[in-house]
This record gives structure tokens, sequence and C-alpha cells, in this order.
């Protein structure tokens, strides 16, 4: 494709119109509704990634310096694992479901018949630029849809390379990749959608909303937040720094679901930090600005943003950034000031404040505060701290005794709510999220008692009521 210099922004909407046309041409031919077609596509999206492990990585190595167990980690085993689990049960998702009949309706069957929504338009984020590209392009094909992905243009070797695969892999007639940055997303979301997902922040998210509301499209928006870590009293302290230090040096802190800040109370504090600083030490050594182990920030700007965030606090660890290769130290930042960005908006890097706290009452008041989080996260051996920290707290996911380890079960639903965004998806959740679960009913026609027929009778009245 042409890059947008070379055309206008009606040019551009005019061509993704044909596109949208042509790839919903094939969904109304129904091609993509068998489930062998569907595990087809899925097989050969497991192939594309099986062949092409090293220029993959090679990507990812080129945009994020992402180091090659990072890349497995947090972008191929994800995939493999929810296209395995996609593949095995897709035949059972989409099965019609059974749901009883009440006794005023009988005789009668009811069901739910999950039908594919259409044509998607999945827009992918930078940070994990393979993963959050592709894992929803899993449901969508599960689901029986047509798609279009649009890759981040912050990451391009990948954008460019997901753009390579991606026809050369999967049926050219039902899914295409369209590069490009704001004019490119503004012209694809200036077309009618039978869904739009999109992975991003909120700002965007809100665009990505409006423009649906044009079309009155459905929207999934996997956005971010603050995710807190609560460390309490009985908490193991090694096992939480580890976990904690491996949360937030993970793609050098650029994981949605990282933990933004740490909530601990004045006496362990001192001591969580020290455990910290060990647990990076023994990740990292040294230096890790230099460490082949440690990605790097994704661009200058993000650079500059993260580098700016370590001067609103006092540096506990760490609080070196390298211009040259983008890195940035993991920075434990204590008293920073609470009305700053880094304690206003999501981190977004390798900059940990940890913040006193007395106990589970008035941390999880503090996280109550702000906005519902992505993910929340608790450390500790007690049963009853953990069941006000579920109770009480309004997030997207959680984990207790570690960071993140609920990606990797395919079945729980992943998304946010409020502000760290709308809908889930993985395993079934992505399934039912691509389609709409139509209700169906078939009614027998003998006997057709009178009650509900006019003439209407107090009679009749009273066994309504009496049904109801
Ligand atoms: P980004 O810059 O890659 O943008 C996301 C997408 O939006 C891109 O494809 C981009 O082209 C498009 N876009 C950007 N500006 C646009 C505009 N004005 N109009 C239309 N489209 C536009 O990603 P980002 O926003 O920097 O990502 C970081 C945020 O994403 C963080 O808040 C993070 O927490 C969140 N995130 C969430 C998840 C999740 O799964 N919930 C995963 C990763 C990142």
């Amino acid at each position: 494709m042409a890059d947008h210099d070379e055309r206008n922004d009606s040019e551009l909407k005019q061509e993704y119109r044909g596109l949208v046309d042509r790839l919903r041409e094939t969904f109304d031919s129904g091609v993509t509704r068998p489930l062998d077609w569907r595990r087809s596509q899925l097989d050969a999206m497991k192939a594309m990634l099986e062949d092409n492990e090293s220029v993959i990585a090679e990507a990812l190595a080129a945009d994020l310096s992402k180091p090659p167990q990072e890349v497995v980690l947090g972008e191929t085993a994800l995939l493999f694992a929810e296209i395995r689990h996609a593949r095995a049960r897709v035949e059972r998702w989409a099965r019609p479901r059974k749901v009883d009949t009440p006794m005023f309706a009988q005789p009668a069957t009811s069901r739910v018949q999950a039908d594919p929504l259409g044509v998607a338009l999945i827009i992918g984020a930078w940070n994990y630029p393979l993963q959050l590209t592709l894992a929803p392009l899993i449901p969508a094909i599960a689901a029986g849809n047509c798609a279009v992905l649009k890759p981040s243009e912050v990451t391009p070797y990948t954008s460019k390379l997901i753009a390579n695969l991606v026809p050369r892999y999967l049926d050219r007639r039902a899914f295409a990749v369209v590069e490009g940055a704001v004019p490119e997303t503004t012209a694809l979301l200036a077309q009618r959608w039978d869904h739009v997902f999109y992975t991003g922040g909120a700002e965007v998210g809100k665009i990505v909303m409006r423009a649906a509301a044009e079309h009155l499209t459905p929207v999934t928006l996997e956005l971010g937040g603050k995710s807190p870590a609560i460390v309490d009293d009985t908490a193991d302290l090694k096992s939480t720094a580890r976990r904690i230090a491996w949360g937030k040096a993970l793609n050098a802190g650029q994981t949605c679901i990282a933990p933004d800040y740490v909530l601990v109370s004045p006496n362990r504090k001192g001591a969580l930090i020290e455990a910290l600083a060990s647990e990076w030490k023994a990740m990292l050594g040294d230096n890790p600005c230099t460490s082949d182990d440690y990605a790097a920030v994704v661009n200058e700007r993000h650079f500059n943003r993260i580098a700016e965030l370590i001067e609103q606090g006092t540096v506990a660890i760490g609080g070196l950034a390298d211009p040259e290769t983008r890195r940035i130290e993991p920075t434990v930042l204590i008293d920073p000031d609470m009305d700053a960005s880094v304690m206003t908006d999501e981190i977004f890097g390798p900059v940990l404040p940890v913040i006193e706290t007395e106990n589970l009452d008035t941390a999880i008041a503090f996280v109550r505060a702000g906005d519902k989080p992505l993910s929340a996260y608790l450390f500790t051996k007690s049963g009853a701290a953990e069941k006000q920290f579920l109770d009480e707290l309004a997030c997207g996911s959680v984990c207790i005794n570690d960071v993140m380890m609920f990606m990797s079960v395919p079945e729980l639903p992943f998304g946010g709510v409020g502000m760290s965004g709308i809908g889930q998806y993985h395993g079934q959740a992505g399934f039912d999220r691509f389609s709409h679960l139509k209700s169906v009913m078939k009614r027998g026609r003998f006997p057709d008692p009178s009650i509900r027929y006019a003439p209407y009778s107090d009679f009749k009245t009273k066994l309504l009521k009496w049904f109801a």
C-alpha cells in the first residue's frame, strides 16, 4: 500500500470502504462459518508463528530490544496457548446452548446460538505489538468473523512483519492488515464495522468509541490504568519482592498490567525496598542499562516522559536513564509528589513508587480514590485480608501473591472496568465477545391454552399471576 503522503483522507476512506465491502462479501458468502474453516485458520496462525520464530524475535528486538525470552514469555507463548485452547473448544463454544423454558411458555425449547458478528476492526498497541494485535484475532476467527488488523505504527518492524505474514498464511478473502498511524486509523474508524476491538490508552479509546457510535458499532476497549500492588504485614517479603521486581522489569515496565506502584506499611517499607534492590540485581546485574535481559523504552518521547517521572520523588533504587540505549534502570521512588503525573497517570515504564499506608483499610481506600484499575495485586498470608481485598476493590483482574500471571489462564476473562476498559476477551469470553448470542425459542403447537389471548377475564388474570 502507498504511504499516506500520496493519498488524501478521502482517498484513504474510499480505499478502506472497498476493503470492508470485499470482506463483508466474504462474510456474507458464508465462507467463515464452517468449524473446519475456523480451525484451519487457527492452524495457519500457529504455523505462521512457528515458521517465523526468528524473524519475529528480530522484529521485536529492533522495536523494543525485547530479549528473546520475553518474546516467548510475553508474546508467542500466550498466542500459542490461546490458539490451542480455542481450537480444542471452538466446537463446544459454537454449539447451541440449551436453556430452561419456564412452565408458562411450554411446550417449547429454548437455546442460545452464537452468531459471528461480521467484519471486525482490531487496533493493536505497541508494547506487546505482536501479541496484542494477534490475540484478539484468535476469538474473531473462532467465532467465524472476518477482520482487518491495524498494528501500532510505534513499533514499525513488528507492524511490517504482521502485514507481510498475515496474507501469506491466513485466508486473504477474510483477513487483511492495514499499516499506518492516525490518518489511516481515522479513515478506518470512519467505516461501518460490526465490532471494533481497540487496545491502547484511554484518550484514543474515547476517539474510537466516538467514531464507532456513528454506526452504533459495539466496541471492546482494552485500556490501562494504575495497577496497585498491596503488600500487607503478613506477606513473605522475598517472594513478594522477586515477583514485583519481575513485573516491573518485564518489557521495562511497559505492560498494561505491570504493578504501577506499591502500598506497604511503614514498618515493612525499608525491608521491601532492600529486597527489591537485591532481586533486580540478581536479575539484571549491577548495570541494568547494559543488560541484554532488559528491554528498552520504545522511543525517545516515552524515554523523556519516564525520565521526567524520576524527578517527581526521592530515588531509593536506580534512577539512571541512558539515552544511548533508551534503557532506564528499575527505579524505586519514595515520597513522590501525589499531584505529579507519576502518581496521577499510568507510569508505563520501570519506575515504581513505594507509598506508605498504615493497613489494608487505608491501602484499599487509597486505590478506591482513583479510577478502577486494570489489575490489582495483594501479597498476604491472611485469608481474611484476601477476602476483604476481593470484596472491596473493583478492578479488571486480580492476582494474589503474584503479578500478571493470571494472563496464562485462557479461561480467565481479560479486560478492564470503568476507565480501564470495556469488555473482556481470552478463552470463551473472547469467543462470546466476537459473537452475537442469538436467542432462539421453538414453540410446540399443542397445547395452546387461551390464557394469553383476548378476550381477557379475571380468571385469566388470576391464572397469569399464579404462573408468574
Ligand atoms: P499506541 O500509541 O500504540 O496506540 C494504540 C493504537 O491507537 C495504535 O494502533 C495507534 O495507531 C492508534 N491511534 C493512536 N492515536 C490515534 C488517534 N488519534 N486516532 C485514532 N487512532 C489512534 O498505544 P498507546 O495508547 O501508547 O498504548 C499505551 C496504553 O495502552 C497504556 O495505557 C496501556 O496500559 C494500554 N494497554 C492496554 C492493554 C490491555 O490489554 N488492556 C495492553 C497494552 C496496552
